[in-house]
């Protein structure tokens, strides 16, 4: 997505400098390092060739060595790869950019291919072998790098076997996906309002739903609705298909689950998914709790479910560049002075892109580039306290990826569970910040009333998604081919729970699992949010009872970045996941939000 909207904003001129990449496009170092990684990649290939799985495993110091060099010609490998990304992200309408990024990306691929073979070796090393390696000192620290590639080693099939899925999976699995998101991104819905009917895309209709006049929220509901209805044929076709071919994915890898290969890239048990499941739907009294604070905040009796995300007031106070800068920064500091002083480098030697400029992409993100260099953060500012929330959440990644450069370029990405952590810790820092320097009881209500439906729509919105596929995938085994009145029945009897009597569910709702990603990209993608916002705000509870210890440990915990499995790094910080227990703690603190809001409704004079 790209804005259009160079309009003025405090933030202008606020760019990021990347030399710390690249002098320029046309910097010649970005030739050189592609051409050296390609032949680095060739020597790889030559030096280590059949000899990671041999008998008895190779020797420690020869593994050492190859993986030491994988590492440092990755990291020359993606280096021009993420440049362009970066500088085609600030302006995707230069064709030059465009033109980098298929380059950069078409060259990692030639050098990928010598690349493969390791870890379809390691993978066949003999367990005993493997034993003996890890237990190495001198591998110690890419041991978990090495044991992770390792544990897929029970689902993998036969070398001709993976090549023959890999090479049907283009006209299979990926075409099914590719015609999903081309469909929904086409897709036109009617929005009829005001004696005006608009044809808007998907995001256009579903921001109306945020609209404050109840009328134009019913109508996007409405348009909604009737644009899914109108392609339900080829949707519920769509989905059948990618079911059945999760589950044949899954009985040949052996996998007793359709959950299985998620929860393996997820590093985690299915266990520990169940206990934060069952936990989160023990508190869907406080969902409904906030639900009807929310009708009488409308003036509504009976909620709908279009009225659920209806903003408050249209006149919230605007913040500009420097006081977010100010506000973030010193939310930091307070919290830990060497936080505060990194994030103070991503302000002093702009790491930042926040103006608004045509041909920009539209939301935000942290990107950890190299560990050689540091990370760079994109963002569109508008003025507006929402963005001073996303500069926080954005900070609160760059801070994680900063720290964990330490344990080099293998293993400093953590997985989607732990992803989310720091940027969310970091929003909650800032958060509260806001609210001391926003006194008002109405803008407090507000930004409070926000922040409670972000997490709802994180935590509780996910574990109902999460049921939906977990019922889908039982019918589509059980039953075959589902109808498209089945799998509606099947999402309202998913999402009932959540809101009780206290949101009606209208019949148009039944239809909209149809334009869900996540189902579709990557199955059981969902409750991974709900674990990272769960994990927060415990952290948050554990940050007010630990007070100054929790600091330093806190940092350790980013520091380690994906090195080890996350609830190992968890566990030295006295944080048990397996602990059915710990999930109530971030399920209180929500608890307490919204006791909070509705004691501001009777500050505010609402009630
Ligand atoms: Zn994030």
């Amino acid at each position: 997505m790209s804005v259009s909207n160079a309009a003025a904003s405090s933030a202008d001129r606020v760019a990021w400098d990347l030399r710390d990449l690249y002098s320029g496009v046309d910097d010649p170092n970005i030739g050189r390092d592609l051409d050296s990684a390609l032949k680095r990649a060739q020597a790889f290939e030559s030096a280590y060739r059949g000899k990671i799985d041999v008998p008895g495993g190779s020797p420690a110091d020869a593994l050492l060595a190859a993986v030491r060099e994988m590492e440092g010609m990755s990291e020359q490998m993606d280096k021009p790869l993420i440049y362009a990304s970066l500088v085609h992200a600030a302006k995707t309408d230069d064709p030059k950019h465009g033109a980098l990024l298929a380059r950069t990306r078409e060259q990692r691929t030639v050098i990928n291919k010598h690349l493969i073979f390791f870890d379809l070796e390691w993978v066949k090393v003999a367990d005993e072998a493997v034993r003996r390696l890890l237990a190495e000192p001198s591998l110690a620290r890419y041991r978990h790098y090495l044991e992770q590639k390792r544990a897929w080693r029970p689902h993998y099939l036969s070398e001709p076997e993976e090549k023959i899925l890999e090479e049907k999976a283009v006209t299979g699995r990926a075409a099914f996906v590719r015609l999903f998101d081309e469909t929904v991104a086409s897709l036109r819905f009617a929005f009829e309002h005001g004696g005006r009917t608009e044809s808007l895309s998907l995001s256009q209709i579903n921001a109306h739903l945020y609209d404050a006049d109840r009328g134009a929220r019913r109508a996007a509901a409405e348009g909604l609705t009737s644009g899914l209805r109108d392609n339900a044929r080829l949707l519920t076709y769509l989905m059948n298909t990618l079911v059945l071919d999760h589950r044949s994915d899954c009985d040949l890898r052996h996998f007793d689950s359709p959950m299985g290969p998620r929860h393996l890239a997820n590093e985690i048990s299915a266990s520990v998914v169940d206990a934060l499941m069952t936990a989160a739907e023990r508190y869907h009294g406080t969902v409904q709790r906030y639900y009807r604070l929310k009708g009488r905040l409308l003036g509504i009796d009976q909620l709908a479910d279009y009225d659920r995300y209806a903003i408050l007031f249209a006149d919230m106070p605007s913040c500009d560049w420097p006081t977010a800068r100010d506000i973030v920064r010193e939310s930091y500091e307070a919290f830990s002075p060497k936080a505060g002083s990194i994030i103070g480098e991503f302000f002093a030697k702009n790491w930042i892109d926040a103006e608004l400029r045509d041909g920009k992409r539209g939301g935000a993100f942290s990107s950890s580039t190299v560990p050689s260099v540091h990370p760079y953060i994109l963002m569109n500012f508008t003025d507006k306290l929402r963005d001073v929330m996303t500069l926080a959440h954005e900070l609160g990644h760059g801070l994680h990826q900063y720290l964990s450069r330490g344990v080099g370029y293998l293993q400093c990405d953590t997985p989607l569970t732990t992803a989310e952590m720091a940027s969310v810790f970091g929003e909650m820092l800032t958060f509260q910040r806001l609210q001391q320097r926003y006194s008002e009881p109405r803008v407090r209500l507000a930004m409070l009333c926000s922040k409670i439906e972000d997490s709802f729509a994180t935590v509780f919105r996910q574990v109902v998604l999460t049921r939906f596929e977990q019922s889908l995938h039982k019918a589509r085994r059980e039953q075959g081919e589902l109808t498209t009145e089945q799998i509606n029945a099947l999402w309202l009897a998913a999402n009932k729970p959540m809101h009780g009597d206290v949101v009606k569910l209208t019949d148009g709702y039944a239809w909209w699992w149809m334009y869900i990603g996540h189902f579709i990209h990557v199955p059981f993608y969902c409750y991974a949010y709900a674990f990272g916002e769960l994990l927060v705000l415990a952290l948050v509870q554990k940050y007010k009872q630990d007070g100054p210890a929790f600091v330093p440990r806190y940092l350790e915990l980013l520091s380690a970045g994906g090195s080890d499995a996350p609830h190992v790094l968890l566990g030295k910080m006295g944080v048990d996941v397996n602990d059915p227990g710990f999930w109530e703690l971030g399920l209180r603190l929500l608890g307490d939000m919204v006791s909070e809001a509705e004691a501001l409704q009777g500050a505010c004079g609402l009630e």
